[in-house]
């Protein structure tokens, strides 16, 4: 969430600023990308189960549909903020391009805190934000998705209202739904093993064998258990793992230096990703602070919790034995951060490349509803695989025959992937 020193959207603009001007973007393309293409604010009232009323602040932002209808989640979270979402959904625009999936970036959010509504509430919630937007949002225009606290139930909340609205049944007009209910195989493990498939080919270009590398991750929720999962099948050692504690309210690092178990901390992790701590210590784990994630002695740095977790602060935390970075979650590095990562030659993979597993799968998705055919687990985890891959090596070549910064490279694809859009549309 924005806060009223860092701004997601001050960030997102002046990475794209910086880019545009190694690309000589012209001022038209420019001002046309640096912004979102539309922006829906609205009131959403709702009768509370007390009887009473109350209006909550909802939100969609498309940045831009060149390449195909806007694409993005819907977040629910009391210190939601326009920014937050602005962002949100410029990134989501590079990150479609980057894949090369025919989709745009958008992105919502409604002013709430679930933790303090009861599912009726929030239900209604969900229908009422599809009311005032449902001429502006569907299959062909802009497809939304599950994000910080919304789960497939939300979408198919959402989903039912606009099929109301329509009289149609229209599947594809949101993803993260339920297996069964026209949700995807493989959705849950997308963006966690999209993260290792491109590590996986990282560490080949570094001639480095996984099975001797060493990780610690932050964050220890839905991308995180699978990256780690994946890491672990194709054999690093995952030695430490950091998450919030609710009790606490601050986050700590277990540590197992010859190798967490998974299985056994899946066991004691609730359905918020929050490991419980005294549990954890009764296995032997080690309990450390939480910024104790990023001063690890290993290969890999993995975080995959917040934006805004590598900063000035803690960016000289990182031991010299680290080779790589690949970020699971969205906007978690700066631009100072940046700066002592490129001059310390850390091989990056940055966040909107490494964590588009998700929106991937989620296109994948949207394909199946709208042909009304369902693949198999096997065929979504391989085309998958096929296009990370693919995406991965077109951003490192271009990075090592132009010398760039890793996400400067996959900046320059995807920005130049939707200003060509938009060139050829005539918009510009
Ligand atoms: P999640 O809610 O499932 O898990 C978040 C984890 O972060 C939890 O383990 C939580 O305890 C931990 N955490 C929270 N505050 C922390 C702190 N201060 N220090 C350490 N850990 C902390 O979320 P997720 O879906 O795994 O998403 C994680 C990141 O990945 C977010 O930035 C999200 O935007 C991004 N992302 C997620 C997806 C997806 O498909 N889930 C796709 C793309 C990007």
């Amino acid at each position: 969430m924005a806060s009223t020193s860092f701004n997601p959207f001050v960030m997102a603009q002046q990475q794209f600023d910086a880019v545009a001007a190694k690309l000589g973007l012209d001022q038209a393309t420019c001002d046309l990308l640096r912004n979102p293409d539309r922006e829906y604010h609205f009131n959403i009232p709702i009768r509370m189960d007390d009887g009473s009323y109350k209006v909550f602040r909802g939100f969609r932002v498309q940045h831009n549909d060149a390449r195909g209808p806007c694409k993005g989640g819907i977040r629910f979270h009391p210190q939601e903020t326009v920014d937050t979402v602005r962002a949100l959904a410029m990134w989501m625009t590079w990150k479609t391009a980057v894949v090369d999936i025919p989709l745009g970036g958008g992105k919502g959010g409604v002013v709430c805190d679930p933790h303090h509504l009861s599912l009726r509430e929030q239900e209604a919630i969900c229908r009422g934000w599809v009311r005032q937007i449902a001429r502006n949002v569907g299959p062909i225009q802009d497809v939304p998705a599950p994000d910080v606290m919304t789960s497939g139930q939300h979408m198919l909340w959402m989903l039912d209202e606009y099929e109301k609205i329509t009289g149609m049944k229209y599947p594809g007009f949101i993803t993260g739904k339920p297996l069964g209910m026209g949700g995807s195989l493989g959705r849950t493990e997308a963006t966690g093993f999209g993260v290792i498939y491109t590590l996986r080919e990282a560490l080949k270009e570094l001639n480095i064998d996984i099975q001797n590398t060493t990780a610690s991750f932050q964050g220890f929720g839905n991308v995180s258990q699978y990256a780690i999962k994946l890491y672990m099948d194709y054999g690093g050692t995952a030695i430490s793992v950091s998450c919030w504690d609710h009790k606490e309210q601050k986050s700590f690092t277990y540590r197992k230096k010859d190798g967490l178990n998974l299985n056994e901390l899946l066991e004691i992790t609730n359905r918020f990703g929050e490991i419980d701590r005294q549990k954890a210590m009764d296995l032997g784990y080690e309990v450390l602070p939480g910024e104790a994630w990023i001063e690890q002695e290993v290969d890999i740095l993995v975080p995959a919790a917040l934006e805004n977790q590598i900063n000035a602060n803690t960016v000289n935390s990182i031991k010299p034995s680290v080779k790589l970075i690949a970020e699971g979650a969205n906007g978690p590095t700066t631009i100072e951060a940046d700066q002592v990562i490129q001059s310390k030659n850390i091989w990056v993979i940055p966040d909107f490349l490494a964590n588009a597993g998700g929106v991937t799968c989620s296109y994948f998705e949207q394909v199946q509803c709208n042909t009304n055919y369902y693949w198999p687990l096997d065929e979504v985890l391989t085309k998958l695989d096929n296009i990370m891959t693919k995406a991965y090596h077109s951003v490192s070549e271009l990075a090592r025959s132009r010398n760039l910064y890793m996400r400067d490279a996959a900046y320059m694809i995807a920005i130049s992937r939707v200003a060509e859009a938009c060139k050829m549309r005539g918009w510009v």
